[in-house]
């Protein structure tokens, strides 16, 4: 599951999202701008954390046959 940190514009609407995976990461990353823990979120395709590289699963991974080669 992935940590998001949602990015605002000045309406506070969401205009973007950085990608971790972890909330260690997530507060690594954020440092002063940290929000608040903000775990547990699906994302579709799988993205590297913004902080540390890993691999974090996008649901479309997670639910893929491993052993189909596509
Ligand atoms: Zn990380």
């Amino acid at each position: 599951m992935a940590h998001l940190q949602f990015i605002e514009d000045a309406q506070g609407d969401v205009v973007d999202q950085i990608v971790f995976c972890s909330d260690f990461c997530h507060r690594l990353h954020a440092a002063g701008d940290y929000n608040g823990w903000n775990g547990c979120n699906e994302i579709s395709v799988s993205e590297p954390c913004a902080e540390c590289g890993d691999p974090v699963a996008g649901v479309e991974d997670l639910y893929r046959d491993p052993f189909d080669k596509q």
